[in-house]
């Protein structure tokens, strides 16, 4: 078996407050992948700039950071074989427009911004998400 690899997945305030924490991780879970680790947390300014770096010039930056400091947040370690891409593809596209049916965000994203899920783009981020969150 090749060896495993770990990714961050996070599940956003709308997750949780639409009650959808239980579906989500069933899916990641009959997928085959292991959750490791996980927390509830509430995320900070800070955090968040930090994690959403790429998009600070964005004009919808300010409502991604006050979405996300909404509610809060259930972070985790995914681990599987092929675990960053296979999550993604669980997840769907980013814009939930394009996000097709049987995917996390075709299924249940009612919009761009609130798009239940975020998972690791890269093996490099997925390293680097795992410690600014789980240190
Ligand atoms: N986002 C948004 N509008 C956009 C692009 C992104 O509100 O046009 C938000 C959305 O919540 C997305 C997050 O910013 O999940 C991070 O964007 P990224 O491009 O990294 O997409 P992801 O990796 O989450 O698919
Ligand atoms: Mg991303």
């Amino acid at each position: 078996m090749a060896a495993a690899e770990k990714t961050f997945v996070m599940l956003k305030p709308d997750c949780i407050k639409r009650g959808l924490v239980g579906e989500v991780i069933s899916r990641i879970e009959r997928k085959g992948y292991r959750i490791t680790n996980a927390k509830m947390m509430w995320l900070d300014e800070d955090l968040l700039r930090v994690h959403y770096a790429h998009l600070a010039d964005k004009p919808f930056f300010p409502e991604i950071l006050s979405y996300m400091m909404s509610g809060p947040v259930l972070a985790m370690i995914v681990e599987g074989e092929n675990a960053v891409t296979g999550v993604r593809i669980l997840m769907g596209a980013t814009k939930f427009e394009e996000a097709a049916a049987g995917t996390i965000r075709g299924d249940f994203a009612m919009s761009t911004g609130e798009n239940i899920i975020h998972g690791s783009d890269s093996p490099e981020n997925a390293e680097a998400e795992i410690k600014r969150f789980f240190g």
